[in-house]
């Protein structure tokens, strides 16, 4: 028997939860010899797509890859300016300058940990091609608002959904499905894992060629149509950034449980929230519990008393983390600072409590009493 996560408490602030049909779908991918994309490829595409509500998606290596191959497909190229939420995990800003693009940060709303249309608006400049939110906690984002300027300029909207897959709309149509180019990650620790995996969900048919190109070394052909030829076609730029049948399989297993994740983590999400109502010196960040399928559960807690709570916390076997620390303020990035007074304070103020599936209710109450205890010894 394969150890599976199930232990996992509040000693890992994230973990992957296992529904029981992993392995086998593993091993069978495993014997059936095909590693690289596969049918199990096309079929996972094709039930999120089913689950989405959308004509088509498209399975790559990873979430961060997703970004990076919609940002090529929107036209990222070098020159091009990206606005994008500086309080994002730096996956987002890497896969933009990976495309030779260069972000132009923003700041967002301390309450949500999410850009809205002012912020977009105010930021726009000539140079401003892409526009990149981030769903931060599994919180839909609605650009609406903004969409009319951004579409009479021709700038495309690049969602990084990353916590967010299974989040719906106020409209109650899922994030993915309202005509934005949006990306998922299956990675490890979120919402739905691969082990490792992406999903971007593409705005016409051309787009879907152009993506699967992308992420198949320039090469026209579909892998199922190259075994049939003698030769094939290489068109353009592309990368090795296909999802592997192993990885396909495992999201499989996962996607008909998807409802029982969704119910599980609003519901820990919500007796967080019921919990934390007691603690003095902490303010939740709202992720729009009623429509998201939540992600994180942060907090956010006096600046000069975060460190001193992270530390006991996690010296108490609590493992807080603090996603994340600002992006315009890491030396690789350094060179697009600009001040963003709300993010800035955001950073040092953020906590994020143990959160995943495999919680109980005793956990967040425990969790909830420690950190009350924290905040008192740090008065
Ligand atoms: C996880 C994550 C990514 C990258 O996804 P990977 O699958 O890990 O490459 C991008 N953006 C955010 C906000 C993330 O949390």
């Amino acid at each position: 028997m394969i150890p599976s996560p199930t232990a996992a408490g509040i000693a890992r602030n994230a973990s992957p939860y296992l529904h029981g049909g992993e392995e086998t779908a593993l091993c069978q991918a495993l014997r059936s010899g095909q590693y690289g994309h596969s049918e199990l490829t096309d079929t996972f595409e094709h039930r999120v797509a089913r689950l989405l509500g959308v004509e088509d998606a498209v399975a790559v290596a990873s979430g961060t890859a997703a970004l990076h191959l919609a940002l090529l497909a929107a036209g990222a190229e070098p020159g091009t300016e990206v606005v994008v939420p500086s309080f994002t995990y730096c996956a987002t800003v890497q896969a933009i300058v990976a495309t030779g693009a260069h972000p132009r940060f923003i700041d967002v709303d301390p309450d949500t940990g999410c850009i809205d249309d002012q912020h977009v608006l105010e930021a726009l400049t000539g140079n401003t091609r892409i526009v990149l939110p981030v769903l931060y906690g599994g919180r839909p984002v609605d650009l609406t608002a903004a969409s009319p300027v951004l579409a009479a300029r021709g700038i495309t909207v690049v969602e990084d959904a990353a916590h967010a897959f299974g989040s719906r709309h106020p409209s109650r149509v899922r994030v993915g499905a309202t005509g934005d180019l949006t990306c998922f990650s299956f990675g490890p620790i979120k919402n739905l894992t691969c082990g490792q995996g992406g999903m971007i969900v593409p705005r016409t048919r051309t787009e879907a060629t152009t993506l699967r190109r992308l992420r198949g070394l320039g090469v026209v052909q579909s892998p199922t149509r190259r075994a049939e030829m003698t030769s094939y076609t290489v068109d353009g730029f592309g990368m090795r950034a296909q999802m592997p049948s192993l990885n396909a399989a495992i999201g499989l297993a996962q996607l008909p449980h998807l409802h029982k994740i969704e119910t599980r983590r609003r519901s820990l999400w919500r007796t967080y929230a019921d919990a934390l109502r007691t603690v003095d010196g902490i303010t939740l960040v709202d992720v729009d519990i009623d429509h998201a399928l939540p992600h994180l559960c942060a907090v956010r807690v006096d600046s000069d008393r975060r460190d001193p709570v992270f530390s006991r916390l996690r010296g108490r076997g609590i493992a807080i983390g603090t996603h994340y620390p600002p992006n315009h303020l890491q030396p690789a990035f350094r060179r697009w600072h600009r001040a963003l007074p709300s993010t800035e304070q955001l950073g040092r103020k953020i906590l994020t409590l143990p959160f995943h599936p495999h919680l109980t209710e005793q956990d967040i109450d425990h969790v909830t009493t420690e950190l009350a205890h924290a905040l008192e010894a740090t008065r």
